[in-house]
């Protein structure tokens, strides 16, 4: 399934390098950003290769929409009850650095402060 995946997302699928896992099914994984940018940041990703939003085609409907799906339940477990963000970086100018579609959720924990405003550089 991942075998031709070159990107650090297709080592972390096939095990060759950890990951902290958030979630595991036969299409998806979740796991914690290596980086995170608030007390809490994971990505969703599917386990077949999708270089990028601006690539999905009309059959990855259904795993983007699970993958969207699972945002939610996977943010509450981790403790986000007060709200989150999602994004979805995509492209060179959409500051893209791996090219294997994946979702950020990040947020901070119910009493810490609002995520700042996103700005432009
Ligand atoms: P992008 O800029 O492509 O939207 O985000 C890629 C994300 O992957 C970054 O937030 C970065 O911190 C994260 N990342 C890059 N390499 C690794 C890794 O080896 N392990 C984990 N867990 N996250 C990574």
């Amino acid at each position: 399934m991942s075998d031709d995946n070159p990107t650090i997302f297709g080592k972390i699928l096939r095990g060759e390098i950890p990951c902290r896992k958030v979630y595991e099914d036969d299409e998806v994984l979740a796991f914690h950003d290596i980086h995170p940018v608030a007390d809490v940041h994971f990505l969703i990703i599917p386990k077949r290769l999708i270089p990028s939003l601006a690539e999905v085609q009309p059959g990855d409907a259904p795993i983007l929409g699970k993958m969207l799906a699972l945002a939610p339940l996977l943010a509450r477990e981790q403790g986000l009850t007060d709200g989150f963000r999602t994004a979805i970086n995509t492209g060179r100018l959409g500051r893209q650095d791996v090219y294997h579609l994946h979702i950020h959720i990040f947020g901070n924990k119910p009493g810490g402060d609002p995520l700042k405003v996103m700005h432009g550089n």
